[in-house]
C-alpha cells in the first residue's frame, strides 16, 4: 500500500477530456494524459484490501463486478505511487496482453467494485493501467518478445478481434506457430472497425500488430474462412483450430418502410467509416455520409453511442437516439448495490458532444419505432414513434406495451440501428458442423473451450455473444491454455 491515508488526502481526479466542441472537428483521441505527480497521488488512494473485489472478475446479476482478466490492480497501483513504472508495467502484461486498448475502452467494472467506492469515488484504476502501458512505449519497454523456443505445433486463429489476439499472443508465447486469418482487410475486429478513431486511435492498434508479427504470429487478412478458404482446409493444414469470429449478425428492425434508402446497420456506418478515413483521411467518400442530414439512432448502448460522435463529426444537421428502456437512475437504487456493476444513468462521450454542439442529451427513453415512411424517391424522410410503458406479460416476463395516444413523427434522412447483435455468422460454424447453444452461440464449456469437433476451440463473443473487449482477452487466454493443453498434454499459460 503506497500511501496509508492516500484515500483520505486525495480526491479522485482523472484528466479532463478535450472540449467537446473542439474535438467534433476531428478525429483524435479525446482522452488528455495527467502529469506522472497527479497518476502517483491516484495510485496512492488505493487502500490494498485485503479482498480485492477490483480484481475478482466475477459475474453478479449477469454483469462483470471486478476485472474479467484479474489484473493485480493493487500491486501496481503501489508501485506507480513509488514511481517504479517499470515494474509497474511488468505486473500489468501479466494479465493482460494489450492494456493500451482496455485502458482506453474498458467501462472499468473494476472500479465499480472498488472497496473505496463504498464510501468515496473509488480508484481512477483505469486511467492509471493506461498511463502505465502508455509510458511503457514512451520509454521504449515494449519491445518484441518472440519465444525462445518452437514446439513445431502448427495452430490456425480465424477472427482477428480482442479474443483472437490475445488468443493468438499466448500461443505464440508457448512457442506454437500461429496464424490469423481475417476476413476484413486489416487486422483487429472490432477494435479497428468498430471502435471509432477518437475512442481508440487505429495507430495504437496497429502497433501492437506490428509487434505480433515481429513476434513471429502470421497475419493474413481478406481471407474469409468459409469462403476464399475452406474451413476444412485449416483442419488438413494445422494441429489444432481456435476459432474467434465474433457475434457479428445484427439485430434487424423489421417494420413497415425498412427497405427505404437511408436506413442502414449501424457497422455497415461505421466499419466504412474508419476505413475510409484510414484509407484517404474521407476523400475517397466511400462512407455513408451524416453531414447536412437529420440523424436518428436507434438503439442507446455502445454501438449507438459510436455512430452519434460519428455521425457529429461528420457534421450532422440534428441527432437524435431513441432507446426503448428507461432513463436509469442517478444513484445505485437498493436492487444494484456495490460491488456490481452500477447501472446508473452516464453521459457518454457521444452524448457529451451531441448536449455542447445541440443543447441536450439526444436520447429519448421508452420509445418504440413503428414504421418507416419515404419520399417519392424511396428514400426515408419519417419515422413514426410511440412511447412505451415495461409490464409483465401473460407468462411473467417484461415486455414493452404501446402508450396509446402518444404516436410521433420525427423527421429523418439517416437511420442507424445499433439495436445488438444476435449470434455469429453461420457459415463456417456449418461447414465445420459445430454445434450451437440455444443463443445460437458456438457451443463450448466456458475454462475448456473445447467445441464438439476434436481439435477445434472458440472464444469470445463468437461463444459467449455480444460482450466487452475485457472479456474477448478472458476467453482469448483461457482458450489458447487449453488449445496448448490439448496440443501438449500439459500447459504452462496461465
Ligand atoms: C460499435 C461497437 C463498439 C464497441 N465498443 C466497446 C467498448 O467501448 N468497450 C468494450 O469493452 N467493448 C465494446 N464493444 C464490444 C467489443 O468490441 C466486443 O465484445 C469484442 O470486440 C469481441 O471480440 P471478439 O474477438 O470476440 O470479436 P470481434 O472483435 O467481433 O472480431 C471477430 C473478427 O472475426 C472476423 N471474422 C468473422 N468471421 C470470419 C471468417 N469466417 N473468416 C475470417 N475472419 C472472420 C471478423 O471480421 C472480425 O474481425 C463494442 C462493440 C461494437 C459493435
Ligand atoms: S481491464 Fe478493465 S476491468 Fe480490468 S483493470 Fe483494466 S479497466 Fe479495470
Amino acid at each position: 500500500m503506497g500511501k496509508p491515508t492516500g484515500f483520505m488526502e486525495f480526491d479522485r481526479e482523472l484528466p479532463s477530456d478535450r472540449s467537446p466542441l473542439e474535438r467534433v472537428k476531428d478525429w483524435q483521441e479525446f482522452h488528455n494524459h495527467f502529469p506522472v505527480i497527479k497518476l502517483q497521488e491516484q495510485g496512492g488512494r488505493c487502500m490494498d484490501c485485503g479482498i480485492p473485489f477490483c480484481h475478482s472478475g466475477t459475474l453478479i446479476s449477469g454483469m462483470a463486478s471486478g476485472c474479467p482478466i484479474n489484473n493485480l490492480i493493487p500491486e501496481w497501483n503501489d508501485l506507480v505511487y513509488n514511481g517504479l513504472w517499470k515494474e509497474a508495467l511488468q505486473r500489468l502484461h501479466k494479465t493482460n496482453n494489450f492494456p493500451e486498448f482496455t485502458g482506453r475502452v474498458c467501462p472499468a467494472p473494476c472500479e465499480g467494485s472498488c472497496v473505496l467506492g463504498i464510501t468515496d469515488p473509488p480508484v481512477t484504476i483505469k486511467n492509471i493501467e493506461c498511463s502505465i502501458v502508455d509510458k511503457g512505449f514512451e520509454e521504449g519497454w515494449i519491445q518484441a518478445e518472440p519465444p525462445e523456443k518452437r514446439t513445431g505445433k502448427r495452430v490456425a486463429v480465424v477472427g482477428s478481434g480482442p479474443a483472437g489476439l490475445s488468443c493468438a499472443a499466448q500461443l505464440n508465447r508457448a512457442g506454437h506457430d500461429v496464424t490469423v486469418y481475417e476476413r476484413a482487410d486489416r487486422i483487429g475486429g472490432l477494435l479497428m472497425y468498430g471502435i471509432p478513431n477518437m475512442k481508440l486511435d487505429k495507430a495504437i492498434v496497429q502497433r501492437r500488430i506490428d509487434l505480433m508479427a515481429k513476434e513471429g504470429i502470421t497475419f493474413k487478412t481478406n481471407t474469409e474462412i468459409g469462403i476464399h478458404l475452406p474451413a476444412q482446409k485449416l483442419r488438413d493444414d494445422f494441429d489444432a483450430v481456435v476459432l474467434c469470429c465474433g457475434a457479428t449478425k445484427p439485430r434487424d428492425l423489421p417494420i413497415e418502410g425498412r427497405a427505404l434508402d437511408g436506413i442502414h446497420f449501424a457497422m455497415e456506418f461505421l466499419h466504412a467509416n474508419t476505413k475510409s478515413l484510414l484509407d484517404s483521411k474521407h476523400a475517397d467518400g466511400k462512407y455513408i455520409s451524416a453531414a447536412g442530414k437529420h440523424v436518428i439512432v436507434i438503439g442507446g448502448g455502445d454501438t449507438g453511442t459510436d455512430c452519434v460522435g460519428t455521425s457529429l463529426r461528420h457534421q450532422c444537421k440534428s441527432l437524435t437516439q431513441f432507446e426503448i428502456l428507461p432513463r436509469p437512475p442517478d444513484e445505485r437504487p437498493d436492487d444494484n448495490p456495490w460491488p456490481e456493476w452500477p447501472r446508473i444513468y452516464r453521459l457518454d462521450y457521444g452524448q457529451e458532444e451531441a448536449e455542447a454542439l445541440f443543447g441536450a442529451d439526444p436520447r429519448t427513453y421508452l420509445i418504440m419505432t413503428e414504421k418507416f415512411v419515404g419520399d417519392a424517391n424511396g428514400h426515408v424522410k419519417e419515422l413514426h414513434t410511440v412511447d412505451v410503458e415495461w409490464a409483465r406479460n401473460d407468462n411473467g416476463a417484461m415486455v414493452p406495451q404501446r402508450v396509446a395516444g402518444t404516436e410521433k413523427v420525427w423527421q429523418a434522412d439517416l437511420v442507424l440501428l445499433a439495436m445488438g447483435f444476435l449470434g455469429p455468422e453461420a457459415t463456417i460454424l456449418d461447414e465445420l458442423h459445430i454445434e450451437r447453444d440455444e443463443r445460437s452461440n458456438a457451443k463450448a464449456e466456458y475454462g475448456r473451450f473445447a467445441t464438439n469437433i476434436d481439435g477445434i476451440f472458440t472464444a469470445g463473443d463468437m461463444r459467449r455473444g455480444q460482450s466487452l473487449v475485457v472479456w474477448a482477452f478472458n476467453e482469448g487466454r483461457a482458450a489458447a491454455r487449453e488449445c496448448d493443453r490439448y496440443l501438449m498434454g500439459t500447459t504452462m499459460l496461465p
